[in-house]
């Protein structure tokens, strides 16, 4: 294992996966295959900046609370770092700074000039009312207003946030600078510059690996049965898409419970009741209840894994029965189970591609408003589109090339961009 310094690593137990000796895994994998120089290695191995900030916030109820927030910026060879901001529970300096390291060779691989980065603050935004949540989002902004900016690192939304924390990240900077500065965040409401398509596009980018890959089974997505794990704006935009180009997305799943039709979900009406009800699916009329965990081992030809990361693992993986599974979300496999299932030949399309679309289309957001030009959805589509089946297509030709399965493939491509890059700049001083 390569030596990091800024890292603080935590203490090795079976029961629990670091998720950054994970990502390290894959580099080193990766590093091997290309047989990268080890100085580029270690360089690649260290997040570059990794910042922890304190956020006072004060509660409703006039109680102050303190929340520690990161954000972590693994490599910026090829352009400004670029990553999503979290809310959820389960955030660690860890966590983010594996999924800063996944950004960078997500960039790298669909070819769009950016370095990693991730930011993230352990809460479950659905304990803190949206004053709460501003207010935290304004604190966490100004903390870090040195470390962020439209040609230094812009955030999106990830897990536990959306165009509205983006607007206030936008305002808050926006107001410590003077001026309305746009570029500095993506995946921004459209009021204020945000991109159409943006809101729909990680799902987009999700269907279109699956179909690009079920076409080179000879199948088409019309009848294919699909199971996806979880319903926020990842698994949403993905089942209604794949529901509209003629996919049977047969059980859907999030935290609270998950629904299963052997006919197949009618998903505008699925998005209707969650929308009703809180964002719960439970209790869909016309389908039976399955749990979270139950829906992995479903027989299905493609499986989504687009919640949290760690659900396929060893101890569930030899249940799975799907040909084809799409990371949605970022690191929903484990390392073995990974293994395991390119052992027993099945497709497994990695999150670096699969969920890439997102970033594509903020990097589209970027660039619309950096030119003052703005383009029609069908564009932002089109554009998407073009860069996801390029990368896929470049993904299964290393994996031909190299006689290497998909992730590795992707891995080599992302790192070996970036490797090249460092080479070719060359170590300052
Ligand atoms: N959070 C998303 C991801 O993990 C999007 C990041 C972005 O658009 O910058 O890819």
């Amino acid at each position: 294992m390569i030596s990091t310094s800024l890292m603080p690593r935590e203490s090795p137990s079976p029961a629990h996966i670091c998720p950054f000796d994970q990502a390290c895994s894959y580099l080193e994998e990766a590093a091997r295959e290309l047989k990268l120089d080890q100085g580029i290695l270690e360089v690649l191995s260290n997040p570059r900046k990794v910042v922890t900030v304190s956020i006072p916030v004060k509660r409703d109820s006039g109680e102050v609370q303190v929340l520690a927030g990161h954000r972590v910026q693994h490599c910026d060879i090829l352009g400004p770092y670029k990553g999503g901001i979290r809310y959820h529970p389960a955030v660690t300096l860890q966590e983010v700074s594996a999924l800063a390291m996944l950004m960078t060779w997500k960039c790298a691989l669909v070819g769009i000039p950016y370095g990693g980065a991730k930011g993230g603050i352990a809460i479950d935004p659905k304990r803190y009312s949206v004053g709460e949540l501003e207010r935290i989002t304004r604190r966490y902004t100004s903390e870090l207003i040195k470390d962020i900016g439209p040609s230094v690192d812009i955030p999106a939304p990830d897990m536990g946030t959306s165009a509205r924390e983006m607007a206030w990240i936008m305002d808050t900077y926006s107001v410590n600078v003077g001026h309305a500065v746009p570029g500095v965040v993506t995946g921004k409401p459209l009021s204020i510059g945000g991109s159409l398509g943006r809101e729909m596009a990680t799902g987009r980018g999700v269907m279109i690996v699956v179909r690009e890959a079920l076409a080179d089974m000879g199948k088409s997505l019309v009848g294919t049965r699909v199971v996806i794990q979880g319903f926020g704006n990842v698994g949403s935009a993905a089942a209604l898409l794949l529901h509209q180009a003629g996919a049977k997305v047969i059980a859907i799943s999030t935290g609270t419970g998950g629904v299963f039709s052997e006919v197949g979900l009618d998903i505008p009406a699925l998005k209707a009741y969650a929308a009703e009800n809180h964002k719960s699916i439970v209790g869909f009329p016309q389908a039976t209840s399955i749990s979270h965990d139950q829906l992995l081992t479903l027989p299905c030809d493609v499986l989504i894994p687009a919640a949290l990361e760690n659900q396929i693992t060893e101890e569930n993986v030899s249940q799975v029965q799907a040909q084809i599974i799409a990371e949605g979300a970022n690191g929903p496999v484990t390392l073995e189970a990974n293994q395991a299932l390119e052992a027993r030949g099945v497709t497994v399309l990695p999150d670096i591609l699969a969920n890439a679309g997102g970033v594509v289309v903020s990097y589209l957001e970027w660039v619309q408003g950096l030119s003052y030009v703005f383009w029609d959805e069908e564009r932002v589509n089109r554009e998407m589109e073009k860069l996801m089946v390029q990368a896929y297509r470049q993904v299964i030709q290393q994996s031909k090339v190299r006689q290497i399965p998909l992730r590795l493939a992707a891995y080599t491509l992302g790192v070996g961009r970036v490797g090249q890059a460092l080479t070719d700049r060359g170590l300052y001083p």
